[in-house]
């Protein structure tokens, strides 16, 4: 099932997308069970895998705008830092990774940072330029994993058991305050730096460990890479996170970009206002938005 959040005439509901025919089927108690709130939902479904009622004539998507799939996470969307061979060894390279040496490429461990619940913007939302405070703004397209189940201790064999769904993210970066201020928080926490959607596949129609992810700027292909190639997988995150930090339903772990960013590019190729950035991950439609 495809979930999505939008909003009709002012208010913000829940409904399944059928990307094909172009419309949004409202789930029919939205308001009533859970408050249109996505989160709400995943908390009393942690595991998806029968439909949802829904209401019989669906909404065409040219009346609705869709949302992130979550507007306003409860908590920081925990996000992977170099975890793809090819990425990890762009970013080393640049000079523009402040934890690190050249030539110092491939993480032991996975390397954890958070976005702050208000970078998320939805599909088609500008992203702010910043301009006062970076000049070096950057793309990242990714597969972000929505947990469904909560729990502590996750081991990689279960891991799988907490997923609910997925969706893809961009995960913005203003490369020189990410460099200026060695822990990357700030550099990748301005607001609006998180477009998100169109919407939440459910786990049981997704293998998360194959999905082709392509971003492109502007129609120019910059990003080609697959799931398949993640240095530290699903299960690996989910257990290390959960180590010793409950995970909770809706919370999101974005599992980090492949090659093909910006600033692997010499010179460095930012982004400008009127860009625009498009993201498409198998089974997960596409993400677009412009640079304001
Ligand atoms: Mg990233």
């Amino acid at each position: 099932m495809k979930l999505v959040s939008y909003e009709l005439a002012g208010a913000v509901r829940l409904g399944r997308i059928d990307p094909e025919a172009g419309k949004i089927y409202p789930l029919g108690d939205s308001e009533t069970a859970y408050g249109n709130d996505m989160v709400a939902l995943i908390e009393r479904h942690p595991v998806l895998n029968t439909a949802l009622p829904t209401e019989d004539s669906g909404v065409a998507l040219d009346q609705v705008k869709i949302l992130a799939p979550i507007p306003s996470p409860r908590k920081n969307i925990f996000c992977v830092g170099k975890n793809y061979f090819e990425h990890a060894q762009e970013f080393t390279q640049s000079g523009f990774d402040a934890t690190s040496k050249r030539g110092d490429n491939v993480p032991d461990n996975p390397i954890i940072f958070t976005k702050a619940p208000t970078t998320v913007i939805a599909p088609g939302d500008d992203v702010p330029l910043h301009a006062e405070q970076s000049t070096q703004m950057d793309y990242e397209a990714e597969l972000a994993v929505i947990i469904g189940t909560g729990g502590r201790g996750i081991s990689k064999a279960a891991a799988f058991d907490h997923v609910f769904g997925y969706t893809i993210a961009n995960d913005v970066t203003a490369r020189d305050l990410q460099l200026k201020h060695r822990q990357w928080f700030i550099g990748k926490s301005l607001d609006g730096t998180c477009p998100m959607g169109p919407y939440i596949a459910t786990a049981d129609e997704i293998d998360a460990e194959n999905l082709t992810i392509q971003c492109w700027v502007n129609g120019e292909l910059r990003q080609d890479a697959n799931s398949r190639d993640l240095i530290f997988d699903i299960p690996t995150l989910i257990e290390t996170l959960s180590a010793g930090i409950t995970l909770e339903p809706g919370d999101i772990i974005s599992t980090g970009t492949p090659a093909g960013v910006g600033i692997g590019f010499d010179p460095p190729r930012f982004l400008a206002p009127g860009d625009v950035v498009k993201i498409e991950i198998e089974g997960l439609g596409i993400l677009e938005n412009t640079i304001a």
